[in-house]
């Protein structure tokens, strides 16, 4: 390959012709969207914003802010809660920031005291402490602080009685900020904007919980007498107007045009080839999205463009840049000194050093996780590389949106992975590019996430009748089901959280399954990491080879009321897989739909899980070398799933027989499960499925999804509303395999706890065309 010295000396379209035409590639690219060239439009400055605010933006090169900014702006100036969902890049800080700090200039007393304050939530400290620099670049006279985990008690003193603009995160203001609300009073009584940023995060049981700190803290702040302006912000969220009212269960108003200037974008959709290996069951496998990378990243280096590859995890992102450099190293033995890999936890030094170099081009590659989305700042890139779809459509508009060095060209490649939703995407390119359907749900009437909601804001303040409608329809019932277990006492002025500990204790904010369990090293006692109590059965149990961060180990014991696994380094030359039992009751049908004689419907589950054995595999080949026995307790889940069935004449019809049964219906299971994320903000791990040619409950062929979290997530409701477009898509995805009887791209799952054992692709693709057929 030839290098040349301007990367503008070919266009984008030659470019993805040359990757493509790589002799052994054929077929690999699957399609090539061109997005055409925006110009940005401006606006003046709000006439109300004060000159040094103005000035502060200027001397920062915004001279003339884009219209969407203004427009955000104007609205919560006026008090109107607003949404901005624009893309990548797009300045959506300046939308808040511009009434939030002229609220704070104009509130302050003559003496300097304060007068107005701002409540900043980020989902991470990392991103609040970003915003906090940022804010502090302006160069504004504003008593600007964080408050997180590591803020000292005098800090805290301090932004308590003198800060005007706060950054938190969810957890904070969950466990530190509302419970001390009588300390907080003057902050929260001065309260003008709460700023929800990167607000796509809340999503399935950590958006119940927030969508409930929230209601908390509009609650409070009532209380001192202020009622502050919601702003919301994402580049990512689909539907931000739900969303958004969802989460803060107030009006909002969305703004989604985007007048930020942007370049000709060209969006390749790549596909892995099959190899000869051989995975489960004697299944076909792709070749692995990873190594894809590895290969186009290296060939994008060597034509002189600058290019970021996003790999899942950080052990794949130091192989990718390894294998890139070591493709290089064959082309130039300058190159491979070019290519870097990006993880988290880098100090601010090292991200700013890194960033520099990219920008000044002595980097040409980058392979990075998604750890880089908050808080490197990376511009002046060309091309994008992903290996693997990102899980939701915006977050890949919003990987994408990192190439382009201002209105230039900018190419984005996806690598599909080997499962079910990639690869439907890299053949069905509408998914991407056409109307959204994806939407981000979370439910926050989910009694395991309201119960304890309601008790932190019992104890923070009695609550009382008319507090009630704030938490939803179903908060009386829960606030009397609190009551009659004696959580919660019942006085004139209203219930009261009377228990002795601290009511916030209560949730886990971040997870609905328990505390996690401890991977405790035997030699040194170390812990090494945490597995979380819903998986542990699965993954930690005595005897299984546990891989951590590139490391293996095997676990020595198990024990679950210490809440604690012992493990050691360990190389075993097999790896081990969980054999799992699952049943499941239907507790309660909330809503149903008939599709001619099938019937589809939604309600309360009870799903029962025992790890009953493991298999040993040998590493490489994958063949089973030995089975053990275990002898571990069943875990009761009740929860919300989907579920359809399908009558036995229906199916005798359609020449389906009582064998192919099984297969037919436990494949079709796989296949929607990943493909649920199509239609809604989940990823498959959040979900789970049970299929049956015959279930006791409904007597016919039953397939179940459900939710993974106790109470429910909203995922399967969701699979409910959009059953049409979701079974649709799975059985397109199962008619287009190119394999014979299954594989991981089709109806094999990784996390099936019956060894992918029976699925049959042919009666699967037959059951689900009767079904359809009806809808
Ligand atoms: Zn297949
Ligand atoms: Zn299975």
């Amino acid at each position: 390959m030839t290098t040349s010295a301007d990367p503008r000396a070919h266009t984008i379209g030659e470019l993805v012709d040359r990757l493509a035409s790589v002799p052994g590639r054929e077929g690999r690219l699957t399609h090539v969207e061109e997005l055409p060239s925006r110009a940005a439009v401006a606006a003046p400055w709000p006439a109300w914003a004060p000159d040094d605010v103005v000035a502060a933006f200027a001397r920062q090169g915004v001279t003339e802010p884009w219209r969407h900014q203004v427009v955000a702006a104007e609205a919560a100036h006026a008090g109107q809660h607003v949404v901005l969902a624009t893309g990548t890049a797009s300045g959506k800080s300046l939308g808040y920031q511009l009434p939030a700090l002229t609220a704070i200039r104009e509130g302050r007393g003559s003496r300097g005291d304060r007068g107005a304050s701002v409540l900043y939530v980020a989902p991470t400290k990392a991103l609040a402490q970003d915003q906090f620099s940022r804010i502090r670049a302006l160069g504004l006279d504003v008593r600007v602080a964080t408050h997180d985990g590591d803020s000292t008690r005098e800090q805290r003193d301090w932004t308590r009685d003198h800060g005007e603009y706060v950054l938190t995160n969810p957890d904070m203001l969950h466990r530190s900020l509302l419970p001390a609300h009588e300390r907080w009073a003057a902050f929260f009584g001065a309260l003008r904007f709460v700023v929800i940023d990167e607000c796509h995060h809340y999503r399935g049981v950590f958006g119940a919980h927030v969508a409930h700190v929230l209601r908390r803290l509009r609650r409070i702040c009532a209380v001192y007498g202020a009622q502050p302006t919601f702003v919301l912000a994402s580049a990512t969220v689909a539907d931000p107007e739900v969303a958004g009212e969802r989460l803060t269960g107030l009006p909002v108003l969305p703004i989604t045009g985007d007048d930020s200037p942007r370049g000709r974008v060209s969006l390749a959709l790549w596909q892995p080839p099959l190899t000869s290996y051989a995975g489960e069951n004697g299944a076909p496998v792709r070749r692995a999205a990873s190594s894809e990378a590895a290969d186009l990243l290296a060939d994008l280096v060597s034509s002189d463009v600058r290019t970021l590859a996003f790999v899942r995890s950080r052990v794949g992102a130091e192989q990718v840049a390894m294998t890139a450099a070591s493709l290089l190293a064959e082309v130039d033995p300058s190159l491979p000194g070019r290519v870097a890999s990006y993880r988290g936890g880098y100090l601010p030094e090292e991200r700013r050093a890194i960033e520099e170099s990219l920008r000044r081009g002595e980097l040409l590659g980058l392979a990075a996780t998604n750890a880089l989305e908050l808080g490197v700042d990376v511009s002046g890139l060309d091309a994008v590389v992903m290996a693997g779809y990102p899980g939701r459509r915006a977050a890949l508009w919003q990987q994408v949106g990192r190439a382009g060095r201002g209105a230039g060209d900018a190419l984005g490649v996806m690598i599909a992975r080997d499962d079910p939703l990639d690869t439907y995407l890299v053949t069905h390119p509408d998914a991407l590019l056409g109307a959204p359907v994806e939407a981000t749900v979370f439910d926050p009437a989910n009694p395991y996430v309201l119960g304890p909601q309601l008790c932190a804001a019992a104890q923070e303040m009695p609550l009382t009748e008319a507090d009630l409608p704030l938490f939803g329809p179903t908060a009386g019932d829960v606030v009397a089901s609190l009551t009659e277990v004696g959580l919660l006492r019942k006085r004139p002025r209203g219930w009261f959280w009377t228990d002795r500990r601290r009511a916030a204790d209560l949730a886990d904010i971040r997870s609905a399954g328990g505390s996690p369990i401890q991977l405790v090293e035997e030699v040194t006692g170390r812990v090494v990491g945490t597995v979380d109590a819903a998986s542990a059965h699965g993954t930690a149990h005595r005897g299984a080879v546990y891989l951590h961060r590139g490391e293996t180990y095997l676990v020595q014991d198990l024990d679950l009321e210490e809440r604690v696994a012992v493990i050691a380094r360990a190389d075993p030359g097999y790896t081990t897989s969980a054999r799992e039992i699952t049943e499941i009751t239907i507790v309660s049908e909330h809503r149903h739909r008939r599709w001619g004689e099938c019937r589809l419907a939604f309600g309360e589950v009870d799903v029962t899980h025992q790890v009953v054995s493991f298999l040993r595999r040998r590493q490489p080949g994958g063949e089973v070398i030995g089975e053990e026995p275990l002898d571990l307790p069943e875990r009761t889940l009740r929860t919300r799933a989907v579920w359809w069935t399908v009558p036995d004449d229906a199916l005798a019809e359609a020449g389906l027989s009582a064998t192919d049964l099984p297969g037919a219906a436990h494949a079709a299971e796989h296949c929607s499960i990943g493909l649920l994320p199509l239609i809604a903000t989940c990823d498959r791990w959040d979900i789970g499925g049970v299929s049956t040619a015959r279930h006791a409950d409904t007597g016919v062929l039953t397939v179940f999804v459900y939710d993974g979290h106790p109470g429910g997530a909203g995922f399967a409701e969701r699979g409910f509303e959009a059953a049409g477009r979701w079974l649709g898509a799975t059985l397109e995805t199962i008619e287009a395999c190119e394999c014979d009887d299954g594989c991981p791209s089709c109806i094999q799952s990784p996390k099936c706890g019956n060894q992918n054992n029976p699925l049959d692709k042919l009666a699967a693709a037959r059951l689900l065309r009767l079904l359809l057929s009806t809808s």
